[in-house]
């Protein structure tokens, strides 16, 4: 299980991997593509999907990423840099692996940063702790995503196969459900 480390909230993600991992794993702190060969598993953090993405190619980090046909968690900006279509940055780089497209800081500026009780089905009937930073949405899903959670009717957590996206922030809360399901439920 791997962290992707270039840039972003990498130390809440790394601590909150390890946690709910305990004794069944190690966590790496990714930061060159050699790392990536030997995991099954990465996290790709929220942060700047700009700057994460232009980092990954500087790195090679982003051909390494598809080589090792990953199970990923992407979060926040980490979700942008799944999706097929960015919607209104269509020349952002991103490694296009989940049937979605997404639009960047899409609740606006009234609503920068704000914490929501999401209801997730997967993850039981408590609801789970949302918190939101200049979140993207995920506009619309098509082939072999799903969708497994809305705020508000719009889409903030969506599956295909092996790979996870959320808009918002599970490793700044200290709920490890969705972490858990990662791990165990996502992971190849
Ligand atoms: N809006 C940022 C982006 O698109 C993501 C914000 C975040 O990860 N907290 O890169």
């Amino acid at each position: 299980m791997g962290v992707l480390a270039l840039q972003g909230d990498v130390e809440e993600h790394v601590a909150a991997m390890r946690r709910a991992l305990g004794r069944r794993g190690e966590v790496v702190v990714v930061k060159r593509a050699e790392q990536l060969g030997e995991l099954r598993a990465l996290v790709i953090p929220g942060g700047e999907s700009t700057t994460i993405g232009l980092l990954m190619q500087k790195y090679g980090i982003d051909r390494a990423i598809l080589e090792a046909e990953l199970s990923i968690f992407g979060t926040c900006a980490g979700a942008v840099l799944l999706a097929e279509v960015i919607e209104g940055y269509e020349e952002q780089f991103s490694l296009r692996l989940m049937d979605m497209a997404v639009a960047r800081n899409a609740f606006g500026r009234q609503r920068e940063s704000f914490e929501a009780e999401l209801s997730i089905p997967v993850l039981g009937e408590k609801p789970f702790p949302g918190v939101f930073i200049r979140a993207p949405v995920i506009t619309r899903v098509w082939g072999r995503a799903e969708v497994l959670a809305e705020h508000e009717g719009r889409v903030v957590l969506a599956r295909q196969g092996r790979y996870l996206a959320c808009s918002f922030h599970p490793e700044l809360t200290g709920d490890r459900r969705l972490h858990r399901y990662f791990l165990e439920e996502v992971v190849e």
